[in-house]
């Protein structure tokens, strides 16, 4: 980097210890190099300096009483990161490992991926580092009804609309609704993934899963491949993995295993989704049960070994950096030939070299995981028409979108010069309308 080396100094010197923001920040900042060659008259209005800084970052204390009465304090984030093109949106992580460098990580790489949609969504990200896992409904309805308490003082539904994200699921944005609805005595689509009897979307809970492989169908197409035969390996087993598997499997892939952040499950016979579901969704229980009901499959402790199974196609849907460099490696060695991300930045900088450098087809989760928000911009749109759509038509618009998303990325890779290279070219198509925005909002002096 050159001109844009000064913009990265500054982002480690402002933010130490945040290994995570650094990362995502570098990585977008090296595909702009070249757009800031072409757009002198962005870089002399700062668009670059302020586009890694949040527009706003709230922290706060969220205090709640457990099942023993004892008061248990966690601490509550919302990074409010760009509104260029429209209000704040992204979702709430409620995870042990939630911190500022996590946040801001997720927080930027949203800004990007909802101009990607093509819809009228800044971005942000937010939540804390309590963990439901464990925790019983009481308690999870407490923490949520803390958190929102001061949380609603920041949000709305034009200026800021959370949604779910790890651990953030159907009850969670349950008991958040409730609770913003109780203190401002308003009904608006204030967060999305809300139950469909109460101003939810048709199709929101598969949109992530389901655009992944609407995406990576794209992009298989353009290399003459596809998931029809194919053997797919899918990381994580919550909203994003489960979905993901259903549609691979109906565009006719086999996928073979899943995991947890305990282990992994391998199924030669092809993962019966229905167990799945039933464990996950229904009993949250650990993805070791499945072997007790399937007897052809294993389970094998420990989360990186998933990685070392043979496919055609990996589809990352469990958390950050869980691909690193030698896992990168061992899928090439095994025949991988595409890597689809459906979690948030899940593999390494060195693992994308990898990707890069054997020339795997490789849908970054900027672009490849984008159905969810895309999704949940169009829950927005029926809350605003108080309408809603069917299944086949909100389904539609994803595949459009995903479509879109495949197209333009593409583009501009190929425009800047990186053909076939969808980091850059997702980083970019991204970029250029929020700079856009910004640069004719002008800079508050
Ligand atoms: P869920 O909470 O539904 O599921 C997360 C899954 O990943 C679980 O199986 C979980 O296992 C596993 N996991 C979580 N943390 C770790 C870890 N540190 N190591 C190994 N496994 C882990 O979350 P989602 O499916 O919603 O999210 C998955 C990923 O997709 C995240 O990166 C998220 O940011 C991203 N994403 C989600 C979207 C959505 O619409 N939900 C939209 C776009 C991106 P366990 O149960 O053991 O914790």
């Amino acid at each position: 980097m050159k001109i844009l080396q000064n913009v990265m100094d500054q982002v480690k010197k402002r933010n130490p210890n945040e290994p995570e923001f650094h990362q995502a920040v570098e990585e977008v900042l090296e595909s702009l190099e070249i757009v800031a060659e072409k757009h002198p008259e962005w870089v002399a209005a700062g668009v670059f300096e302020r586009i890694v800084e949040p527009e706003r970052q709230i922290l706060f204390r969220v205090p709640w009483v457990d099942d023993s009465g004892k008061v248990q304090v966690n601490r509550g984030f919302r990074i409010q990161f760009n509104s260029a093109i429209g209000p704040y949106k992204g979702g709430l992580r409620l995870h042990p490992s939630v911190n500022a460098s996590i946040l801001k990580f997720l927080g930027f790489e949203q800004i990007f991926k909802n101009s990607l949609t093509g819809l009228p969504i800044g971005g942000g990200k937010g939540g804390s580092d309590f963990d439901p896992k464990g925790k019983s409904d009481g308690e999870v309805m407490r923490f949520c009804q803390s958190f929102m308490t001061e949380l609603s003082k920041h949000i709305g539904a034009d200026t800021d609309v959370p949604a779910g994200d790890i651990g953030t699921g159907a009850r969670e944005i349950g008991y958040m609704y409730g609770q913003y609805k109780r203190l401002r005595n308003e009904f608006t689509g204030v967060l999305t993934g809300k139950g469909l009897t109460w101003g939810g979307s048709l199709a929101r809970t598969e949109a992530t899963g389901y655009g992944l492989c609407y995406f990576m169908d794209e992009a298989l197409k353009a290399k003459g491949k596809s998931f029809k035969g194919a053997t797919v390996v899918i990381s994580g087993s919550g909203n994003v993995a489960i979905y993901a598997t259903e549609k691979a499997a109906q565009l006719g892939a086999k996928v073979v295993a899943l995991s947890d952040s305990n282990g992994y499950i391998y199924d030669p016979d092809g993962i019966k989704l229905d167990t799945v579901k039933q464990l996950k969704e229904i009993e949250r229980k650990r993805i070791s049960e499945y072997v007790k009901i399937h007897k052809n499959a294993t389970y094998t402790e420990g989360c990186s070994g998933i990685w070392s199974i043979k496919c055609d196609i990996a589809l990352p849907s469990a958390t950050q950096n869980e691909i690193d460099e030698a896992s990168a490696k061992l899928l090439v060695a095994n025949g991988c030939y595409a890597v689809g991300e459906g979690a948030n930045m899940p593999s390494t900088p060195e693992a994308v070299n990898v990707y890069l450098h054997n020339k795997i087809i490789y849908g970054p989760a900027k672009a490849a995981n984008a159905g969810g928000v895309a999704t949940s911009a169009l829950e927005m749109c029926q809350n605003s028409m108080r309408y809603s759509w069917t299944f086949e038509e909100v389904d539609a618009k994803l595949k459009d979108i995903m479509v879109n998303i495949y197209k333009n990325a593409s583009a501009a890779a190929k425009e800047y010069g990186f053909e076939d290279n969808l980091v850059a070219g997702a980083n970019i198509a991204g970029f250029l309308k929020v700079a856009n925005a910004m640069y004719s909002q002008g800079i508050a002096y």
